[in-house]
């Protein structure tokens, strides 16, 4: 097919994330990626600035993700996981449980992160009840995150980002806190924000759920880590149970392994999923400990975890993740998250001299624009693409996550495509 034709049949066809069909911005025809590069089928070559949407941490087409795929779909693609089991599945299951805080011994593979959020709330409530506590039904999170996108996921999104005025009726309702204090807010408003957070935790709470230190596609906000062991204080002292949604943190974006692990904070519920495969293909995880476990397999705790998806421990998404695991096992990403950080706070700092720009924030291999009003997505794409850099602006937000492989020189590319992407918006 030519790249016109792709886009004809997109356009008449294929719906797009948080899009209309048709789709008010056409979707740009890549036919390969290698590395931090996209391809597109009219022949640009253009840096991936986003990692696709954080998935792509080792860049494209990892040779050693594709021998891990080539390996496994020689024996078996896939097979049933209910009463059937398989090495992908073990070694990952086991490699997991080693990387992660020790607490953490059981896991449950799924399809997607909103999946995995899914099972994660499916467990809180199955242990309360196990526990003698089938009043505790709700969850408490703080405004302005992001959990994924089917219905209990949404429930717990940020209520205005998440429009859950669209689904009033339809949601659950759960608690929620005001927004983190941002990143170096003192001691005092740390405190203070965490004794209100505390209020919230009624006899109706079941767990907290939290993305720790960097809130994502809710508002790409960070907060301090002293936040995270707060939270889990509060936990203990209630007897709800804390879910650390660690889809987009997990595996070395922030510079840590686990944001959780690196402060020193065991979740009772871990979720990982996006950099999971190395941007592979689609799974994700749950991990609980043996104390979740047990109270599910009680008689009032349901007796079993009450989930069973069809590709649920897929061979394939599990031998190509214990690929992507054993890069991040190297450690490589321990000297290269840090230089990129350097090079995006470098490449961004200026921005924040503009009048349109209402905070310039970096963490990791997370760079962070936000303007004073709604960016003009058209506009911003195309500035980047002119530059030979892919984002994907939304909202007030301009943002990107370089590979963890990008080069000195592509992460100042990938800051010029930004600078030219905030400009734009500037102009319109
Ligand atoms: C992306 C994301 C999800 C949802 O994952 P999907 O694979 O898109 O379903 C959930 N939580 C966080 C923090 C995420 O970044």
């Amino acid at each position: 097919m030519t790249a016109e034709h792709v886009a004809a049949i997109d356009r008449a066809h294929l719906w797009h994330p948080y899009s209309p069909s048709p789709a008010s911005m056409a979707a740009l025809p890549i036919a390969r990626a290698s590395g931090v590069h996209l391809h597109t089928m009219d022949g640009r070559q253009l840096i991936d600035g986003m990692s696709s949407w954080w998935a792509a941490c080792h860049g494209h087409g990892h040779p050693l993700l594709v021998a891990a795929a080539h390996e496994q779909i020689d024996a078996m693609s896939h097979v049933m996981f209910g009463g059937l089991t398989h090495e992908p599945a073990a070694a990952l299951a086991a490699k997991l449980v080693e990387l992660t805080d020790d607490a953490l011994t059981r896991v449950f593979l799924s399809d997607s992160g909103s999946i995995s959020v899914e099972v994660a709330i499916k467990m809180a409530l199955q242990y309360q009840r196990g526990a003698g506590h089938p009043e505790r039904s709700r969850l408490l999170t703080w405004r302005s995150g992001y959990h994924g996108d089917t219905f209990a996921a949404m429930s717990v999104c940020d209520p205005d980002g998440g429009m859950h005025a669209l689904w009033s009726g339809t949601l659950a309702e759960q608690v929620f806190a005001p927004p983190p204090p941002v990143r170096g807010s003192s001691a005092e408003i740390r405190d203070a924000y965490l004794a209100d957070f505390e209020a919230l935790v009624g006899p109706d709470v079941a767990a907290v759920i939290i993305e720790p230190v960097v809130q994502g596609a809710g508002g790409m906000r960070f907060h301090d880590a002293g936040l995270v062991a707060g939270v889990r204080r509060i936990c203990d002292r209630h007897g709800v149970l804390m879910i650390a949604d660690e889809i987009a943190t997990g595996f070395g974006r922030t510079g840590e392994l686990f944001v959780t692990s690196s402060v020193g904070v065991t979740p009772d519920i871990l979720c990982v999923g996006k950099a999971l495969t190395g941007g592979f293909m689609t799974l994700a995880a749950t991990l609980t400990t043996a104390a979740v476990a047990g109270a599910i397999a009680t008689p009032a705790g349901g007796g079993a975890l009450m989930h069973g998806p069809t590709f649920m421990g897929n061979p394939l998404a599990c031998a190509v993740a214990l690929a992507s695991l054993d890069l991040v096992g190297t450690g490589y990403w321990r000297e290269s998250v840090p230089r990129i950080e350097g090079g995006l706070c470098d490449g961004l700092a200026s921005l924040a001299d503009l009048p349109h720009v209402a905070d310039v924030r970096v963490l990791g291999a997370i760079g962070v624009v936000e303007l004073r009003e709604d960016c003009d997505m058209a506009a911003a794409t195309e500035a980047a693409l002119a530059a030979g850099v892919w984002l994907r602006p939304f909202g007030r937000l301009v943002y990107c996550m370089p590979p963890f492989i990008s080069t000195t020189d592509q992460v100042a590319r990938i800051c010029r495509g930004l600078r030219a992407a905030v400009t734009a918006c500037g102009k319109a």
